[in-house]
């Protein structure tokens, strides 16, 4: 039998089967880390940079353990993209390539699959004419799907209004009381998983169930043997989300449209729902205005003690009491307003918990409750449950009020430790230099192997980092016309083939209006098309200039020559303005850590590693990276991040830039 170092080396049948595929000694040395890691239910913190082939490190050791043994494999992505071309593409083709047999399933949330109930529920109805349009494809769709997964249904935007009214939430949906159960898509994509060896979800899905939110696959984790986790970097802040309550003007909406469904079907006799639903959406209405007229992110302390605020949470409250009170009237006339009933009590016990300040109760917590069928307040003590931070955000027809954990480790350790399982992470940005202390401090995983595999490719020939001097303290006011200046001459000895990574959306805002119409080269402004294809755009155009945020410095691959040169405005530092962050840093400063060392610049320096990790590619890319912020020289932490780049050379010259394309241009 042929070792993991053998099957991906170059006599082994990865390289066989594949076209282009290149042994790397990388790959090799993390595979053999995986199967020992999964053979004895270890831990591990694995961070491969970029051109490593981690997936297929992680995939053969974990098709291979499952083969035959009877064990299962779960591995979750950061992305439900990243799921489907793992599921669809790279799996098929590892699996082929070694001749196993291993059962694989794909397992993504309830949103991501039809709803037949939902869909019969919306028969007849009033919409506007574009959604009875895609509502009419969607019926045509669900005769053929053999799946369900609404991704299958590219005709109708992902974010098309009428998603919602075809899927289910754990709210809503009826399970075994449904009259389409047998033929549920939910429950076959949930029965495919625990049939499978290898089960492949995403970072969200995983969470929703760990936090009991009744997602998707909660009976499958029992039988799991390995977790594996990829873009594991995105973990904390994933797991901080579902750990959390959140109560949103958005549910109260969702609840009165389906309870106004339900009620014209089940129970239209009811004259007394009209009036009080209108009152809820009035009431909803009335909280929003009170939380100001800005649309903001902020402590809820801030507004907790203002009587006007306070008064109208109360009315809300109010209201939701009698809606509950009147649904509860009606939930023996079917099983859709029983669902409505439930959600109004949860509603109102969120709601409740959140004004007094209490822990967010656990999905357990409330089937006690309503299991007394009480709609008064309950008992508050969740196990395990910890310090939470609430805060609210307000956007022009909305609110949301979270509680979100100040930290998450303990809980998520816990979890660990109840499965016994093999547990890996990994991605290309775990360490900061060579430490993963921060990652592992934040997931409770202080006791981790831990190990770095560098890319394979030779930064030191294929990439140069530019960082300008004579550019002002980024605090100050023209620090990002001074970048767009400076920005200039290397787009144009690129020729374009540029990405204009900024850290916030004014920035963004600022470098497309001054560039807009002054660069000899297509400009691509986030926003302005889908990120699908704003990209697609960018790869067929070959010399365009690409404006973003966030949601472009990390998950985006683009090789070859249309991409030659990363611009970063800033060293990402998240915004101090930012409630939770600002809870926590005060938290670690209570504990005597420094929050700037121990919290803020290793974040940083993880998302600076994910933005820099577009420029190469591919051992054939090459490409200047520019960071324009002087505190890389000028700080004395400006150390740390530099160390934790890839090992580049680097200028102060714009004249090196222009050496560097025109060598690599020949
Ligand atoms: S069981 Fe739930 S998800 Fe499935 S069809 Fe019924 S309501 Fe929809």
């Amino acid at each position: 039998m042929q070792t993991i170092t053998e099957l991906l080396g170059e006599h082994g049948p990865l390289a066989q089967h594949l076209s282009g595929f290149a042994p790397r000694a990388q790959q090799q040395a993390m595979a053999e880390q995986v199967i020992r890691t999964l053979e004895k239910d270890g831990l591990l913190i694995a961070e491969a940079g970029t051109g490593t082939g981690k997936t297929f490190a992680y995939l053969v050791p974990a098709l291979l353990h499952c083969q035959g043994s009877g064990k299962k494999v779960m591995i979750s992505t950061g992305t439900k993209n990243l799921q489907d071309q793992l599921y669809h593409r790279d799996l098929p083709t590892v699996r082929d390539a070694l001749g196993v047999s291993t059962t694989v399933a794909l397992l993504k949330g309830r949103a991501n699959y039809l709803c037949h109930y939902r869909l019969e529920m919306q028969e007849g109805r009033r919409t506007r004419p574009q959604q009875q349009d895609q509502l009419a494809r969607i019926r045509a769709w669900s005769r053929q799907t053999k799946r369900g997964d609404t991704a299958e249904l590219s005709a109708v935007p992902e974010d098309s209004p009428v998603w919602p009214m075809v899927t289910s939430t754990s709210d809503n949906c009826l399970g075994g009381d449904c009259p389409a159960y047998s033929e549920c898509f939910v429950m076959q994509a949930r029965k495919d998983a625990q049939e499978a060896d290898v089960i492949v979800v995403n970072h969200h899905l995983f969470f929703a169930d760990m936090a009991l939110r009744d997602e998707g696959f909660g009976e499958v984790l029992p039988g799991v043997n390995a977790f594996i986790f990829d873009e594991a970097h995105q973990l904390p802040e994933v797991a901080s989300v579902f750990f959390g309550l959140n109560f949103s003007s958005r549910q109260l909406q969702d609840l009165g449209r389906d309870t106004l469904i339900e009620v014209h079907a089940e129970a239209p006799d009811e004259d007394r729902m009209q009036p009080c639903l209108t009152a809820l959406d009035k009431a909803a209405r009335d909280f929003r205005l009170a939380l100001g007229v800005d649309n903001r992110r902020a402590p809820w302390k801030e507004l907790a003690t203002q009587t006007s605020v306070h008064d109208s949470a109360e009315n809300l409250l109010t209201i939701l009491n009698r809606l509950a009170e009147l649904l509860d009237g009606l939930a023996q006339r079917g099983k859709g307003l029983e669902r409505c009933w439930r959600r109004a009590l949860e509603l109102r016990v969120q709601l409740g918990q959140f004004l007094v300040g209490d822990e967010p109760l656990t999905a357990d917590s409330y089937e006690e409750d309503n299991a007394t069928e009480s709609i008064e307040s309950t008992e508050t003590g969740v196990p395990g449950s910890q310090v939470h931070i609430q805060w609210f955000e307000t956007h022009s027809r909305g609110f949301v009020l979270h509680m979100t954990p100040l930290e998450i480790h303990e809980t998520f350790r816990s979890y660990v430790d109840k499965q016994r399982s093999a547990w890996i992470f990994t991605s290309a940005t775990l360490a900061v230099g060579d430490s993963f202390t921060h990652f592992a401090r934040n997931l409770g995983l202080d006791d981790a192997a831990s190990q770095r595999w560098d890319s394979p490719f030779d930064f030191a020939r294929q990439a140069l980092l530019y960082v300008p001097t004579d550019l002002p303290q980024p605090n100050t006011p023209d620090y990002t016309t001074a970048v767009v200046e400076a920005a200039r001459p290397v787009i144009n000895a690129a020729g374009g083939r540029t990405f204009f990574l900024l850290t916030s959306h004014r920035a963004l805002r600022e470098v497309a209006r001054q560039l807009e119409g002054s660069i000899d080269f297509p400009l691509l402004v986030q926003g302005t098309l889908t990120r699908p294809e704003l990209l697609e755009r960018f790869r067929e155009l070959g010399n365009a200039v690409l404006i973003g945020t966030s949601s472009f410095w990390e998950g985006v691959d683009v090789r070859g020559e249309a991409l030659s040169c990363v611009v970063i405005d800033k060293l990402p530092f998240s915004s101090p303005g930012e409630p939770v962050l600002q809870a926590r840093l005060e938290a670690m400063r209570e504990q005597g850590l420094n929050p700037f060392f121990d919290h803020q610049v290793p974040q940083a320096v993880i998302t600076l590693k994910q933005g820099v990790g577009r420029l190469i590619r591919d051992v054939q890319d090459s490409g200047v990276l520019m960071i324009c912020d002087p505190r890389l020289f000028g700080k004395s932490y400006g150390r740390i991040f530099r160390n934790s780049l890839p090992p580049m050379p680097v200028t102060r010259d714009a004249a090196d830039v222009k050496h560097f394309f025109e060598v690599h241009r020949n």
